[in-house]
């Protein structure tokens, strides 16, 4: 008899899922973690982050509030205040995550394991084998900083951002996607002086294009240096600061330069080879709707796979997982219609089709859109408008795209993601009474489309 029913190797996101799970089914279960239990998400992602994004949301407060009648002093921020109230969440955060794995019945083994042969795994802090039945590779992923530039050394990434020692005066932050723009309007937030360097024409790559024209000039407007179309070539230390050269020949001296350029799936090393598990063209580990991979008794789940890197995702994945293999219900993970955010300012929710995806797989689109300015900003002065969009498909009138870019983007968009996926049409948009004053009555209220568009019969 094998010494596990299962072996997880990573304790994020969707492998703590997946071990209470099995573990809830019965399996005797045990998970390697060589860092800290919770993972990315946790540790060094979505939580450390949004905690970090509320704090630096407070200097609009205290602008906006000038025009409600309040006067506000001068206010002072002390990064290391955040930094030691972050952490200190974080440690509790940790401690929840293995207390809820203990209570489950799940051994804890803190360090490194590696797939040893077919059905074993070993420990790398004793060289212990341990056999199991069942192995579930959820290493997730890290970050990666290109291809070496000179001064690469001094180049940060978002897990160290969130130990620095002191607020940097002035930061370049490479990089066009989610984590890019976010650690851009957290750092501008905090008054940071912040370039944004990205290599493409413009951020969000993948975002509907109007979401990432409007966030570009908000970010713009929001006092941030947006420099598209050109890279970070190498990095000096002087006594100025750093100097961050790029390829269009330009310098600019900041105190810190960070990369969020890609994340590359923890494959290295784990004996994957051996084990008869195949990486796919993505750089993640190949696997089936059920995340099994190319060795049956083998399966992967979250960032390791490189599908949808979003902790909601590797979660439902672990647990699908989990209750197809020990809760006797194969349940395949369908990742279509994710609603995702970016916790910029302001911030982005979108669900669905982008206009150029659906236009490219539907004959016939409706596009309904409209920006404006927030009631709130009439009084608090300040200059920033909201953007509303709805894909849909002509031919059956469902909507199926919606993009917002505005306060509380990312609440709508949880809801939102109900509808479209329920398969609501416009129609049933246009029946639903609209929620007066609010942002989102926008999303009810847009009558006439502002595009139409056709695919000839020929194409
Ligand atoms: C800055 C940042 C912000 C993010 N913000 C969001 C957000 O707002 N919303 C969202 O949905 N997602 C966000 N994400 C993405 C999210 O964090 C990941 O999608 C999620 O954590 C993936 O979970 P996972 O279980 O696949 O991997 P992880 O959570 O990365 O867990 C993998 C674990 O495996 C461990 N490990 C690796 N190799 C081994 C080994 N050989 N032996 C033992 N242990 C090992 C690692 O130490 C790690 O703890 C963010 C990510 C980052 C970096």
């Amino acid at each position: 008899m094998p010494d596990v029913d299962l072996f997880v190797i990573g304790a994020g996101s969707g492998g703590v899922r997946a071990a209470r799970i099995a573990a809830g089914y019965g399996a005797r279960v045990m998970i390697a973690e060589e860092s800290r239990v919770g993972g990315t998400c946790v540790i060094r992602g979505c939580v450390p982050k949004k905690l970090l994004v509320y704090a630096s949301r407070f200097s609009h407060d205290f602008e906006d509030a000038a025009g409600f009648g309040w006067a506000v002093g001068q206010p002072t921020f002390d990064w290391r205040t955040l930094i030691a109230n972050k952490d200190r969440e974080i440690d509790r955060l940790e401690r929840a995550y293995t207390a809820t794995l203990e209570k489950a019945g799940v051994e804890i083994v803190a360090c490194r394991a590696v797939l040893d042969g077919g059905h074993s795994v070993r420990l790398a802090s004793s060289g212990a084998r341990v056999s199991a039945a069942h192995i579930l590779i959820a290493t997730g992923a890290r970050p990666t900083f290109g291809h070496r530039i000179p001064g690469i050394e001094h180049v940060i990434s978002s897990n160290e951002a969130f130990h620095l020692t002191e607020l940097p005066r002035r930061i370049v932050v490479q990089g066009g996607g989610y984590i890019a723009v976010e650690f851009a309007c957290i750092f501008a937030g905090l008054d940071s002086e912040v370039t944004l360097v990205y290599r493409r024409e413009n951020v969000l790559r993948g975002f509907d294009d109007d979401v990432r024209q409007h966030l570009h000039a908000e970010m713009e407007r929001h006092g941030i240096g947006v420099l598209t179309g050109r890279t970070v070539t190498a990095v000096d230390k002087t006594p100025a600061g750093l100097v961050a050269r790029l390829s269009d020949d330009s310098d600019i001296v900041a105190d810190r330069v960070m990369f969020a350029i890609g994340r590359r799936p923890n494959v290295d090393g784990l004996g994957l080879e051996d084990a008869g598990v195949t990486v796919g063209d993505n750089g993640g580990i190949a696997v089936d709707a059920f995340s099994q991979t190319t060795a049956p008794h083998i399966h992967a789940v979250g960032d390791v796979t490189n599908r949808v890197n979003l902790t909601p995702v590797a979660i439902r994945e672990g647990h699908a997982f989990a209750d197809t293999v020990f809760g006797g219900r194969p349940t395949p993970v369908d990742h279509t219609f994710v609603p995702t955010a970016v916790f910029s300012e302001p911030e982005i929710g979108a669900v669905g089709l982008t206009e150029t995806t659906a236009r490219a797989q539907l004959p016939m689109v409706d596009i309904y859109k409209t920006s404006f300015r927030p009631l709130k900003a009439t009084l608090s002065g300040r200059e920033t408008r909201a953007l509303m969009k709805l894909v849909v498909d002509a031919a059956t009138d469902r909507v199926v795209g919606c993009h917002i870019v505005g306060p509380d983007a990312a609440e709508m968009i949880q809801l939102l993601g109900v509808a479209v996926r329920m398969g609501a049409t416009k129609a049933d948009f246009d029946a639903t009474m609209a929620v007066h004053p609010t942002i989102a009555e926008e999303l009810v209220t847009m009558r006439e489309p502002t595009a139409r568009h056709r695919r000839a019969a020929a194409e």
